[in-house]
């Protein structure tokens, strides 16, 4: 009788859980994460523990063989919403009728061949197959595709674990004592169907809880990054800031704020979108050059900013050099119409700073050594400390190559 209340309290659960991943699914257009194949999952649990309640002991029936499909199918169910929620383009009702069919076929064969013993032996071990397969790759996810989560998959990979290590320990035994290993008031059962419950229980909670920090990170990478660009805009840098200086204390920063020089003549001459052109070629070059571990961003229209980190006043000075040597050696391919539009940079360096707080005050110093380099002919690199700016180029008049050539 309790066990009874227990596994339709279960149901209910699983089925309001069903309900709910539908719900979000119909709120996320687009990527929907795999909650709609999570609430198919949540159904087909559900349904096998109806059936399991309705059915009783182990026996040949169709409710029997359609009880170890849908036992299967709710696991293969959920690992298919879970490689949707990583990105993968997976089919969910070809892949289930496919089981469902040559599971079916496959248990009338074992039923007829080796009798129903080995018929439900086959189901604990392809659970424990399954399983198996389920935890190794979330342990491979912590690694790889998943190190944002880490946490969250070695739970899984606990989680799973267990339920994969049941699984064979009811193999062993229904090979060994046949269908009465199967008895419902045997201790093993006991702890089988408590340790199903715990698990069915938890898993539904678990992934609102993943769809959550997914949707909240995305919000967060909305609210820290420039749309047309994807580098880092003034909120990001500053927390991206934050996290560099809470992790280590005394490690100092400089900050490089650069801007096209004669912008506006690009947006002038050859129009709005070749200017928005040249300023995403001139981030990938802002990319490209800085080492792993510094910061871009871009905090006004053709204004970048680039952090770097763990360095000296030498070796900022030689990597502002290498980005300004490549903004004015490639030149931007204009979409459409194959000109090739060559665009110089002038660069302001700020003093070494320490903390997050000091973000804005080196801003205010590399913005105006970024002004005394404009207003010493451009295309040149300017440090905050030093009265004069400094180029490669100095040597030259000051140039701006704006002209257009056949791509
Ligand atoms: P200087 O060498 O002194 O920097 O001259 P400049 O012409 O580059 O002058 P300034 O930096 O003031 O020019 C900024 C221009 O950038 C003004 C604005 O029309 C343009 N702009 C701002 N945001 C965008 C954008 O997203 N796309 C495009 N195409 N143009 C933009
Ligand atoms: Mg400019
Ligand atoms: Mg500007």
């Amino acid at each position: 009788m309790v066990a009874t209340t227990l596994v339709t309290m279960l149901c209910a659960h699983l089925l309001c859980f069903s309900g709910m991943f539908l719900l979000i699914s119909r709120r996320l257009p687009g990527n929907k994460m795999g909650m709609d194949f999570f609430a198919v999952g949540n159904l087909l649990l559900a349904s096998a523990y109806i059936l399991q309640l309705v059915e009783g002991g182990p026996a040949w029936s169709v409710m029997s063989v359609v009880n170890h499909i849908l036992t299967l199918a709710a696991p293969i169910a959920f690992w298919l919403g879970a490689m949707r929620f990583f990105g993968r383009q997976v089919r969910l009702w070809r892949s289930l009728i496919l089981f469902s069919v040559a599971y079916g076929i496959a248990q009338l064969l074992v039923q007829w061949s080796a009798g129903p013993a080995a018929r439900y032996a086959m189901l604990a071990a392809m659970a424990t197959m399954l399983f198996f397969v389920m935890t190794i790759t979330v342990i491979y996810g912590v690694r790889t595709f998943a190190k944002d989560l880490y946490g969250e998959m070695v739970f899984f990979a606990l989680l799973i674990g267990g339920i994969c290590v049941l699984n064979a320990l009811k193999f062993m035994k229904i090979v060994d004592g046949g269908l009465d290993a199967l008895h419902m008031d045997s201790r093993f059962q006991m702890i089988f169907y408590i340790y199903m419950s715990t698990l069915a229980t938890m898993v539904p909670p678990s992934i609102v809880w993943l769809v959550l920090r997914r949707l909240t990170d995305n919000l967060r990478n909305i609210a820290a990054r420039d749309p047309m660009t994807d580098l880092l805009n003034r909120r990001g840098l500053l927390e991206a800031l934050q996290l560099y200086f809470n992790a280590r204390n005394a490690a100092p920063a400089y900050l490089l704020l650069m801007d096209i020089d004669h912008f506006k003549l690009i947006n002038d001459t050859y129009g709005h979108q070749a200017g928005d052109d040249v300023i995403c070629h001139v981030a990938d070059l802002l990319r490209s050059t800085m080492r792993q571990g510094d910061l871009t961003g871009r905090i006004g229209g053709e204004e970048f900013v680039a952090i770097c980190f763990e360095t000296d006043d030498r070796g900022v000075m030689l990597l502002a050099e290498r980005l300004r040597a490549s903004v004015e050696s490639q030149a931007t391919k204009v979409a459409g119409s194959g000109h090739m539009l060559h665009s110089t940079v002038t660069i302001g360096i700020s003093p070494h700073f320490y903390g997050a707080h000091g973000l804005e005050d080196a801003l205010r110093q590399a913005d105006s050594a970024l002004y005394r380099g404009k207003a010493a002919g451009r295309n040149r690199i300017a440090l905050a400390n030093i009265s004069h700016s400094t180029s490669a180029e100095n040597t030259k008049p000051a140039m701006v190559h704006l002209y257009p050539e056949q791509g």
